[in-house]
């Protein structure tokens, strides 16, 4: 059994057909000196936010950044409650932390994987100055419910758009539903840099130029600071890299579409698998394709020695996680997601996966199933 390993992700494939391209772009950034914020970042924000439909994008150093400054633009601190999901990567959290204000974690719904609107009301306090949806896996959150409970109560919505570049909801991108989204272009993700970089796209002047200024040291004027920023600057060579991945993103996201249709075809009633369910709501972008597995750890590491990578995304809640004990979450307080998190699995997902190594993944992974010993009943 010589079969190639299929990997989880490969991003070598789409760098090798514009490799030179890039170099060239890290060239004439080198030459202008243009290295932290600058002509290349102003840029590429003028080209993202037209790419989302919004008027203003406030690039950043990453996704974690992206999430932080809208909270921090519009006051959230301490004493402060934001409403998320626990059913995400931990950024989201951590941003609402690195504000002072505390996550308030409320379960997701189990079609979507997305905060559930049902949960959201009765989360809210007098405290709460936040919500933060998560468009997981590229599906946007039911952002029409959850607006509706957000606006009753004049809580702003910052969109977690950070796996979601160009999914949509209703024909509206995300990113310009809420007040705020925040995008990460960490490499593995739908829009990738060359190393780290994010962005938060709004249709809000103010809030925009807030963010603008938090983000470069609180400065307006160079060396006049009107507040307590924070160096969270884009760097050119990311921003030019980002201008011509950029163009290949909506043909990215339709391969994507692509595979995750086929992979739903070839898994269509196999016994034990659970398929992505796509909401009639909008059209997502699949960064990642996740199926629901009763043996899930089993089939990861069988998987894997046969030579299908696949991934977890994520194992641990992040309300169950070491790093926020303080909270006070106990086992059993979040039961979809906590469901969810034993029984998720993350194929292999890139654009430019082929048929074939999709038809390779479902054969090993039927095969497994068909082997596996039964649960007793
Ligand atoms: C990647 C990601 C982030 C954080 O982005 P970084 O660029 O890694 O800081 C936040 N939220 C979600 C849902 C993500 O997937």
């Amino acid at each position: 059994m010589n079969r190639p390993a299929i990997p989880f992700l490969n991003l070598r494939a789409a760098h090798d057909p514009i490799r030179a391209e890039l170099l060239q772009a890290i060239g004439e950034v080198i030459d202008s000196n243009a290295f932290a914020g600058g002509p290349y970042v102003a840029k590429f924000e003028t080209e993202f936010a037209a790419f989302c439909g919004s008027s203003h994008c406030v690039a950043s150093g990453n996704g974690t950044d992206a999430l932080w400054l809208p909270l921090l633009a519009l006051g959230v601190g301490p004493g402060d409650e934001v409403i998320t999901v626990s059913h995400t990567f931990i950024a989201s959290a951590e941003a609402i932390s690195y504000c002072g204000a505390k996550p308030v974690f409320i379960d997701i719904d189990e079609t979507t994987f997305t905060m559930d609107p049902a949960k959201l009301e009765a989360a809210i306090t007098p405290r709460t100055k936040a919500i933060i949806p998560v468009h997981l896996y590229g599906q946007m959150a039911d952002m029409d419910a959850i607006l509706a409970i957000a606006n009753r109560h004049g809580i702003p919505v910052i969109e977690d758009a950070c796996q979601a570049h160009g999914a949509t909801y209703k024909g509206r991108k995300a990113g310009t539903l809420g007040i705020a989204g925040a995008f990460s272009f960490y490499p593995g993700k739908n829009l990738g840099a060359l190393g780290e970089a994010g962005g938060t796209t709004t249709n809000d002047p103010e809030l925009a130029r807030k963010m603008a200024t938090l983000r470069d040291h609180g400065q307006r004027t160079k060396y006049f600071h009107s507040m307590v920023g924070w160096n969270a600057r884009m760097d050119g060579i990311q921003a030019a890299a980002l201008s011509i991945k950029l163009r290949t993103l909506a043909q990215g996201n339709q391969a994507r579409r692509q595979h995750a249709r086929l992979y739903s075809e070839l898994l269509h009633c196999t016994s034990g698998v659970a398929t992505p369910q796509v909401a009639t709501y909008g059209n997502p972008v699949f960064h990642l394709y996740v199926i629901r597995v009763a043996d899930r750890d089993g089939l990861l590491k069988t998987l894997g020695e046969r030579g299908v990578h696949c991934g977890i995304h994520y194992p641990r809640p992040v309300h169950l996680q070491e790093a926020y004990a303080f909270l006070g979450y106990q086992p059993g307080s979040l039961p979809v997601t906590e469901r969810v998190a034993r029984e998720i699995l993350s194929l292999p997902m890139f654009p430019e996966l082929t048929p074939e190594q999709i038809t390779v993944v479902v054969r090993e992974l039927k095969a497994l199933l068909a082997t596996a010993t039964p649960v007793a009943a």
